[in-house]
């Protein structure tokens, strides 16, 4: 097997990792997986599969025991809102993500790896530009003077100066896209590291025919939110490309909170009110802006959310429907 054909999946058993790893097999691709676990929903397609904690120097000099030609870093300790807007798991929100890249990012430089691509979010953009929710600013350029509104948005952008400044000092080749809410199958359902999409579709797929969800905040905040296969394609496309800089990789297609419940209901068939509640719920409004990634990778994301929540919807259903089955056995 010659090196052009090894990648490396830091995060393979998580959701967009293990899709990752479906996508680069099917461009041809040999590819070994790295995570804490393997996927939960589907067996992976990777040839290699390793688990363990990216935290420990050690395990990690042990996966890089070969040369890879490109490593994809999509390992973090994250979750939606509930994990990462109350505060209670900054620390290891900080710690967990900043060590992972530390690890991976120097044995990248060691073993002279020609390309790694790096998971930031769009959290990384600064609070005071979203307070709008019907219009934020999220371009590239202004995530500076920096402001995000949480630490996970802060260890996003430690990361993204630590990938860079090794760009510079010791011309790795490094790609990074600011995901915008990513979804689709088989992502986190249930279990408190849900994000919006999954969670509304888990709410509804639950509620019965005439009841009632509860939402967190007022539902007025606005977001967008990208299809996992726009991801992937961005992603690739952004990885064989010659910008450097940071992209975003998200829709603009965006949506209040109150609305895609409303998408989703009707989607159910069902008749269900919706009851605001209190809850975290991040900033005020926020959306892709794409005008960078058209420029320079001449595409931007543009499936529709409504599709693209028909898909997820009837997975979570699914999901739910197996869930109370197997509560009665
Ligand atoms: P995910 O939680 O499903 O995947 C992350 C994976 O990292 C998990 O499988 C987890 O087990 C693994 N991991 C965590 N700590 C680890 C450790 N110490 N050692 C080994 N593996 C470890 O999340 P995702 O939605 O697939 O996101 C992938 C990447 O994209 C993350 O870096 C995330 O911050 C970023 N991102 C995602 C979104 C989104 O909407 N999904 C938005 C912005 C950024």
């Amino acid at each position: 097997m010659s090196d052009v054909n090894k990648i490396l999946v830091c995060g393979g058993g998580g959701f967009i990792g293990s899709h990752l790893i479906r996508r680069l097999k099917t461009e041809g691709f040999w590819v070994r997986g790295v995570d804490l676990k393997l996927p939960e929903h589907e067996t992976t397609c990777a040839d290699d599969f390793v688990i363990g904690d990216l935290r420990d120097q050690k395990f990690c000099e042990q996966v890089f025991d070969t040369k890879y030609y490109q490593v994809y870093q999509l390992a973090a300790d994250m979750g939606g809102a509930g994990y990462i807007f109350t505060g209670e798991n900054d620390a290891d929100v900080m710690y967990n993500s900043a060590l992972i890249n530390l690890n991976i990012l120097n044995l990248c430089r060691e073993t002279k790896v020609e390309r790694i691509f790096y998971s930031s979010s769009a959290c990384i953009y600064p609070a005071h530009n979203q307070e709008d929710p019907s219009n934020p600013l999220c371009s590239e350029e202004s995530a500076y003077p920096a402001n995000p509104d949480s630490e996970y948005g802060w260890e996003k952008l430690f990361s993204e100066r630590l990938y860079l400044s090794f760009m510079r000092n010791y011309g790795l080749q490094v790609r990074i896209a600011r995901f915008h809410n990513v979804f689709g199958t088989e992502s986190t359902w249930l279990g408190g590291k849900e994000k919006a999409p999954s969670a509304l579709c888990r709410k509804v797929a639950e509620a019965k025919d005439g009841g009632e969800i509860e939402i967190w905040g007022d539902g007025k905040q606005t977001r967008s939110f990208l299809f996992i296969d726009e991801c992937l394609e961005g992603v690739r496309r952004l990885m064989e490309n010659n910008w450097e800089g940071p992209v975003n990789i998200g829709s603009e297609e965006m949506i209040s909170i109150n609305d895609l419940a409303k998408m989703i209901i009707e989607i159910s068939g069902k008749k269900i009110s919706i009851k605001n509640i209190l809850g975290p719920t991040g900033v005020r409004g926020r959306n892709s802006d794409n005008k960078l990634i058209s420029e320079k990778l001449g595409w931007k994301p543009n499936y529709p959310l409504r599709k693209g929540i028909e898909k997820t919807y009837d997975w979570v259903l699914e999901q739910v429907r197996q869930n109370s089955t197997s509560a009665f056995i």
